[in-house]
């Protein structure tokens, strides 16, 4: 089976000092492709939506807190450009991954430095293709959460699964538990922290939106509310049944997810890299293993309560000792 790939660079080599130009590049590139690719304008319940390559202001538009958000992005609109992924860098303040190489910012896959990714999937006949956006998923009832004793990862305001830095011990339990393989750890930092998209949530409090759909030329992918998308998702495809998979990724995989998705005919949802689950919230499985595996949780419990204790114990020892400093130096 083919999986997704990461789309090609421009053949130009491009430093990256000169960032700007290719971000300009990027996207003037996508809205002249936009006016050439985009037949269909986006309904009218996210008409306002549209903003012309980010260029026109976006709709203000608030949310109750307790109402869900979330995205759906549409692969037969994508054509590839990445501007979302430039946008989704800038939005959250994260360095260019120049590590494979350093004269592009090309991530081949979400990492620490990288929230949101678009890939390729080609299928085994060479022609057939369609783009993949990846991020978090924003779970209905999410598996990292569950599986984060500490409370650090939680579903906040709107739906939206946040990390808390300060209740974070770093664990990495939750990058086991995601099906959809999303929180990233920072390997290469001295004080490292779970890397995962929080649906640019600081934008949304005045009425803002997230930077990838803010920025998407083709509006592939827009925000709202998880019915107003769950609605425009089934308008889609009962329009347009010869173009599009008969199913709304999210509306029931592994108990609903907040970012939904519509994938070419013809292209199943795993192709892209999506994983085939039941309705069944992904957290019921891993709660029922673990209680027949660890007799209703003691033994991760005890493995907790370890390494609580651990991290108290040399935060002590570390308080001592800058004490101890500040004696000898008196
Ligand atoms: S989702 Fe939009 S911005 Fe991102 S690659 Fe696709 S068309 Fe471009
Ligand atoms: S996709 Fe993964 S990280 Fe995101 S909410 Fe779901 S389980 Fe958590
Ligand atoms: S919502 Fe924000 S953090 Fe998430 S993928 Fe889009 S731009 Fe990145």
């Amino acid at each position: 089976m083919s999986t997704p790939e990461t789309p090609g660079m421009p053949e130009s080599a491009v430093g990256s000092e000169n960032v700007v130009d290719r971000r300009g590049f990027l996207r003037g590139l996508a809205a002249a492709s936009a006016v050439a690719t985009v037949g269909d304008a986006v309904s009218p319940a996210f008409g306002q939506q549209a903003s012309g390559a980010g260029t026109a202001k976006p709709a203000v538009r608030r949310y109750p807190i307790d109402e869900p958000v979330g995205m759906l992005y549409d692969a037969t609109k994508c054509i590839g450009c990445k501007t979302c992924v430039v946008a989704c860098h800038e939005a959250n303040d994260l360095p260019p991954d120049t590590r494979r190489d350093p004269r592009y910012d090309a991530p081949l896959d979400l990492n620490d430095y990288t929230k949101n990714i678009i890939k390729l999937y080609r299928a085994e006949d060479g022609e057939t293709t369609s783009f993949i956006k990846a991020q978090c998923m924003h779970c209905v009832d999410p598996a990292c959460a569950a599986a984060c004793m500490i409370g650090a990862l939680q579903k906040r305001e709107h739906g939206i699964v946040t990390w808390d830095p300060n209740r974070c011990i770093g664990c990495r339990y939750c990058q086991v538990a995601c099906p959809y393989n999303v929180p990233k750890f920072e390997w290469d930092s001295a004080t490292p922290k779970i890397v995962k998209c929080e649906l640019c949530n600081h934008l949304l409090a005045d009425g803002g939106q997230p930077a990838c759909c803010r920025v998407c030329p083709t509006h592939a992918v827009i925000f709202g509310s998880g019915e107003e998308l769950l609605a425009e998702a089934k308008r889609r495809i009962a329009e347009h049944p010869d173009r599009y998979e008969p199913k709304v990724y999210g509306e029931h995989d592994g108990g609903g997810t907040q970012v939904l998705y519509l994938s070419k005919k013809g292209i199943p949802f795993e192709k892209l890299g999506l994983p085939a689950l039941s309705e069944e919230p992904v957290p019921e499985r891993a709660r029922t293993i673990q209680h027949s595996i660890y007799q209703g949780a003691i033994a991760p419990t005890v493995l907790y309560g370890l390494v609580l204790a651990g991290v108290w114990r040399s935060r002590r020892s570390g308080a001592k000792d800058s004490a101890l400093e500040q004696e000898d130096s008196e």
